[in-house]
């Protein structure tokens, strides 16, 4: 039902990096705003080439703290999807708690204008902020996305088990869609489907692969398309 764009950088010298080797450095400079950029640049390029040959998967990208600051985002955003001739609702942006409250009437006003437009919108690793209960009922988002900390371990420990439970019914009352991350067995995936989860997203519907290959593991044979971008598979638990 969909994929996450996830980067990598492949270092000449220094081999693979993971996100959190340079995304941090990043943040602590302006190089966020062109590495954002091009992410988001990168995703409508890839949908747009898989929209092509009938393959219209949604991707979601991550927006650092830094980003949802910058002044130019929705603009810059707006102009990606016409020239790729994107279809925003094949696109969603997943924020962070802590990337919400560093101001959250900014972000209020700057999703509520993307949400607007048709872009999707999702709270990511929710639950390990401290976002107020009060700024999530009023922000302008479809989805939240319970952390890996508290589902890798749901199938065992009844805490976790306590909070995930809690954390869905919470979504669902406040009209969202509820995404577990971090789902790498069946029986999380079993328990997950029983407290009604909308779907999942983790190892047991696929590891991070190259767009190529992703394409290739979820369609089958359909031809590869030259890309950059990572991501990871979701899967959905009903189809309506
Ligand atoms: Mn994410």
């Amino acid at each position: 039902m969909g994929a996450e764009a996830l980067a990598r950088w492949q270092h000449p010298e220094l081999g693979l990096l993971l996100p959190q080797q340079f995304i941090p450095l990043a943040e602590q400079t302006e190089l966020i705003h062109p590495l954002t950029h091009w992410a988001i640049e990168e995703v409508a390029r890839q949908v747009r080439a898989w929209n092509d040959i009938g393959a219209a998967v949604p991707v979601a990208v991550n927006v650092s703290t830094r980003s949802l600051q910058e002044p130019m985002l929705v603009d810059f955003i707006v102009e990606v999807m016409a020239s790729w001739k994107m279809p925003p609702g094949q696109l969603k942006l997943e924020v962070t708690e802590s990337a919400l409250m560093v101001n959250p009437p900014r972000a209020i006003e700057l999703l509520g204008h993307l949400r607007s437009l048709g872009v999707r919108i999702a709270i990511d690793d929710f639950g390990t902020g401290y976002s107020s209960l009060s700024y999530v009922k009023r922000l302008p988002v479809h989805e939240i996305k319970i952390d890996k900390s508290f589902v890798m371990n749901l199938a065992t420990d009844k805490h976790d088990l306590a909070i995930v439970r809690s954390t869905i019914e919470l979504g669902h009352n406040l009209g969202l869609e509820v995404v577990a991350e971090g789902v790498e067995d069946q029986e999380t995936s079993d328990r997950l489907a029983e407290l009604g989860c909308d779907s999942i997203q983790g190892y047991l519907v696929s590891r991070p692969l190259p767009a190529a290959a992703l394409l290739e593991q979820f369609l089958g044979g359909a031809p590869a398309t030259p890309g950059l971008v990572l991501a990871a598979a979701r899967t959905a638990y009903r189809g309506d």
